[in-house]
């Protein structure tokens, strides 16, 4: 298969924060992924913009460790590596004062796609924002990306949305959620949309559940300090399930277009019904061997943030009315994985003697590891012995069905960074989606801060809290297994 990579047009590339973590260990190996495919202009150019004191060489230099670091060695070319460094500049920059604007103002040429990558924490974007209108780099052409927590709560969230909106239109600012970016993501909704089979399907009908499970393996580690003020509702459930339940349980929109997306995905949120107490599980993983314990790891020994949350929620429409939707996340979980699983209901009847319960279509959606699209069909299992069934995949794993070309997928950055010099913000979150997914969240939390409800301890590398699975148990219904 000829991959058919479309260079971008030129663009100037902002990137503040440029020194941090985030850029050198995404931002900036995902642009040379980019230019190593061929789709970055010649004229393309990346402007690093921090507080350290370091000149253009000091800059380059920085980005080729940082490159050396987080790209394999032999995915690097020396060549390519030289001719990306060539594009690139820096600029001394206080993001609270004047010092270093003008001299970024000097540095944009006109006539192109200005990208402004707000790669710093989130109290600084009102102030960015405002600085770039104040030094006129806030003209049409100007897009600015930023990276979430897009807010606390909801007074937080509309009050950075605000500070925003102050200096630029909704359609010049693309709030990034990885996940979006992720091939399978956007194949879940080519195979929605773009096949008769499923959609006839895709209602309280046929579908009796859905699953969406974003494990980790890892603690909170080094984060534990910020992490004790968040917690996995508002680190995880907030952004990025909220997302994938948006994509698998909204209306076919009318195009593939940017509002057409956005607009579907916000009725979903506000369909969202409120989640009871007893149908809401949180955890807190404990010691295990020499590993430290959430508690240890928050360095807040009477933390009750939770490092794990488990919920079923319903969208009140016709589409799904009955049809519960489970979801969890945690961390120090018995593998990585994300997965969305569409548990179809069982045949009316079985005409084989078995309960016909026992075996189910189920369409899984896996985002990590090995992303990919299964469809379990029943079938009868081979050999002699009768009609025996056995639910099998059928397997659509992209790697696989595209051949080597279908192996470079680009990464979730790379691919959001080009949309946002494309223009294209189908893929971003919009601002009035990110206050409906707080206006859900935010009486779930008030609700367990008002009880004081105490999070439940899980063993590391188990699959939750015990309490998680009854919540399932309750409803006849089972997790499906965590697995990497
Ligand atoms: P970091 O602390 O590693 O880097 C911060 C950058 O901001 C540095 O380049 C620093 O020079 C610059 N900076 C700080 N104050 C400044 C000022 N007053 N003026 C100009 N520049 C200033 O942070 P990070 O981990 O790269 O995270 C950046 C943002 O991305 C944060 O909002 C974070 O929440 C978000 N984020 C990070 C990750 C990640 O993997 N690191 C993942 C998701 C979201």
């Amino acid at each position: 298969m000829v991959s058919r990579v479309i260079p971008v047009d030129p663009f100037d590339l902002v990137i503040f924060g440029g020194t941090g973590d985030l850029a050198r260990r995404k931002i900036l190996p995902g642009l040379y992924r980019r230019m190593a495919a061929g789709q970055m202009p010649d004229t393309a150019r990346i402007i690093g913009a921090a507080r350290g004191e370091i000149d253009d060489s000091g800059y380059r230099q920085m980005v080729r460790d940082a490159i050396q670091t987080f790209i394999p060695k032999d995915a690097i070319d020396a060549k390519t590596l030289d001719s990306f460094l060539e594009r690139l500049g820096y600029v001394q920059i206080d993001a609270k004062g004047d010092g270093g604007w003008s001299d970024l103002k000097a540095k944009m040429r006109s006539g192109m796609v200005h990208a402004f990558y707000f790669s710093v924490a989130p109290s600084l974007f009102g102030t960015l924002a405002e600085r770039l209108h104040k030094f006129d780099m806030a003209g049409p052409d100007a897009r600015i990306v930023v990276e979430k927590p897009f807010g606390h709560d909801l007074e937080s969230a509309r009050a950075l949305n605000d500070s925003l909106a102050a200096h630029f239109d909704e359609t010049q600012i693309y709030r990034i959620d990885h996940y979006l970016g992720k091939e399978t993501v956007q194949n879940l909704m080519a195979v929605r949309f773009g096949n008769v089979l499923f959609e006839p399907l895709w209602n309280g009908q046929y579908v009796d559940h859905i699953q969406i499970t974003v494990a980790e393996t890892v603690g909170v580690g080094g984060r534990g300090a910020y992490y004790d003020r968040s917690g996995a509702m508002r680190d995880m459930v907030q952004n990025h399930l909220m997302q994938l339940l948006c994509l698998i349980a909204m209306e076919p929109p009318s195009r593939f277009d940017p509002d057409a997306v956005r607009d579907e995905k916000l009725k979903v949120i506000r369909a969202l019904t409120p989640v009871e107490p007893h149908h809401l599980v949180r955890g807190q993983y404990d010691v295990s061997g020499t590993e430290p314990s959430y508690r240890d790891d928050a360095e807040n020994p009477r933390s009750r943030t939770e490092s794990f949350i488990a919920l079923k929620t319903h969208i009140a429409n016709w589409r799904w009315a009955g049809v519960p939707f489970y979801l969890r996340t945690g961390k120090k979980l018995r593998a990585r994985t994300s997965e969305i699983a569409v548990i179809f209901k069982p045949t009316p009847h079985s005409i084989f003697g078995e309960a016909s319960s026992a075996h189910r279509n189920i369409l899984s959606i896996r985002l990590q590891p090995n992303e990919g699209i299964e469809m379990f069909v029943t079938i009868k299992e081979p050999g002699p012995g009768g009609m025996r069934l056995v639910d099998v995949p059928l397997d659509m794993s992209f790697a696989e069905a595209l051949g080597p070309d279908g192996e470079d997928v680009p990464d979730a950055y790379e691919r959001l960074i080009m949309d946002v010099i494309r223009g294209n913000q189908t893929l971003f979150m919009r601002g009035d989606e990110v206050e409906a997914a707080w206006a859900w969240t935010d009486p779930i939390i008030a609700g367990w801060e008002t009880r004081g409800d105490v999070p439940k301890t899980y063993d590391a590398g188990s699959n939750g809290p015990e309490d998680a699975l009854m919540l399932l148990h309750r409803d006849n219904r089972r997790w499906r297994e965590i697995r990497g």
